[in-house]
């Protein structure tokens, strides 16, 4: 009996490790509308050492997150400089051959 219940209280503690190593789903902020959303309901775009731009999730570089789901975020993110800022640099919001490319790719 003693021996049953030892093996019940091992089973709580690790009951309560398991929740406490659940990681909450990162967070980001879209560029486009500022709301905080997690991660996966995001894109990222990905500024090169080239300067060149494209989709990644992984990438090294100065990121950009926008709501995958929405083109306004999108067209927000050029209207107000979002992506500029988030990339740290002045010409993408100029650029419309960058902008057409990415309305495409939606
Ligand atoms: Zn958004």
């Amino acid at each position: 009996m003693g021996a049953h219940v030892g093996s019940v209280g091992r089973f709580g503690i690790a009951g309560e490790l398991l929740t406490m190593t659940v990681l909450p789903a990162p967070i980001r902020t879209c560029v486009g509308c500022r709301s905080r959303r997690e991660q996966s309901a995001l894109r990222r775009y990905v500024r090169a050492a080239s300067g060149e731009v494209r989709e990644s999730r992984s990438a090294a570089g100065r990121g950009a997150w926008i709501c995958a789901d929405s083109q306004n975020c999108l067209d927000r993110a050029f209207s107000t400089r979002g992506f500029d800022r988030a990339l740290g640099a002045r010409s993408f919001t100029k650029n419309t051959n960058f902008r057409n490319r990415l309305t495409m790719a939606k």
